[in-house]
């Protein structure tokens, strides 16, 4: 790992970056969810640089962060329930999926070809504070397409290296699992991806919520394999053979346990860091305890369930 690519995410951290930003290139910004690579939307060299740092097929679309509802507007088109789940959800770990403005300022392989652009107000001050710099930011998660989601600055210097510009360290990601995002098209809303705001929590806005289509969209996280790491991984494991790493939960207690207590919240917030360092042991393969459905469960499940498929 090449440690001067990390820099604190202090005022000269930000504005180091502010200025790789500005002259068309990426740099690793933490947010509430997971790590992200950033780039101006509006900036075609920067968006084609994320593609290129993270191997990622040009056809899944990028989310574009912004500060809140009034510069979303100025890029799709909300509708009086995108704008309740905006008042209600933003600034957070919700993803709006929204027909895209025609005259919207945005490099056109953010859609990744679709009619249609994602948007977030994400929380955390680092990514917020580059926002107010430099304008909406595309950002994917800051690894290598189709590997673990990384948490730490460390988990980015490892899986992007010198791709990465810039990583500015804000500590560990307080959510730990990517948004939810919700496509608003006509009278439906549908959950393309589960995420840290919980299903429960919306379905008041949205009414009941259909369920992804895989057929219409390849899309990252969204493929059968994502999140992967190297070893086969094994779920639903309440023990393990010698040689897995089990990653535990509540009384399962494996080599390492992702919430003692059973906390869906501090599960999902070690999730992938977990999964890191089951990598990292060198074991064969890794074994996870099972973990409950519910809640903020559905998303740590989904990402498990990625992890383990077989590899394309
Ligand atoms: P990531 O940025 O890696 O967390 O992944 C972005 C995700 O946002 C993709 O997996 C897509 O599911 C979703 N997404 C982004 N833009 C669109 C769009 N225009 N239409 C549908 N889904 C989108
Ligand atoms: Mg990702």
């Amino acid at each position: 790992m090449d440690a001067s690519l990390i820099r604190p995410a202090d005022s000269a951290g930000i504005a180091a970056a502010a200025a790789r930003l500005r002259a068309g290139g990426v740099v690793a910004v933490p947010t509430e969810t997971v790590y992200g690579l950033a780039a101006c939307a509006a900036d075609p060299r920067g968006v084609a640089a994320i593609y290129a740092a993270k191997g990622r097929p040009s056809r899944n679309p990028l989310i574009v962060h912004v500060l809140g509802l009034a510069e979303a507007e100025a890029l799709a088109v909300f509708d009086d329930r995108a704008r309740a789940l905006a008042a209600a959800f933003w600034p957070g770990p919700l993803t709006l999926v929204l027909p895209r403005r025609a005259e919207a300022p945005l490099a056109e392989a953010v859609s990744g070809g679709q009619p249609t652009v994602a948007l977030r107000a994400p929380a955390h001050p680092v990514m917020r504070a580059l926002i107010a710099a430099v304008g909406p930011l595309a950002a994917p998660s800051a690894n290598r397409s189709g590997h673990v989601s990384p948490t730490t600055a460390a988990h980015v210097a490892a899986s992007l290296g010198p791709a990465a510009g810039l990583i500015l360290d804000g500590g560990p990601c307080r959510a730990g699992l990517e948004s939810t995002i919700i496509q608003l098209a006509g009278g439906e809303a549908r959950l393309l991806r589960p995420g840290a705001v919980p299903a429960e929590a919306l379905v008041a806005h949205t009414g009941p919520l259909a369920g992804a289509n895989t057929q219409a969209l390849i899309a990252p996280g969204m493929m059968a394999s994502h999140y992967a790491p190297r070893q086969p991984v094994r779920l639903d494991a309440e023990t393990a053979r010698a040689d897995e790493f089990h990653i535990g939960f509540g009384a399962v207690a494996g080599d390492l346990n992702l919430a003692p207590d059973a906390s869906l919240e501090a599960a999902a917030a070690r999730l992938f860091a977990a999964l890191h360092t089951a990598e990292a042991s060198g074991r064969a393969g890794i074994a996870v305890a099972p973990i409950p459905a519910h809640g903020l469960g559905a998303a740590i499940n989904d990402r498990l369930r990625r992890a383990a498929a077989d590899h394309p």
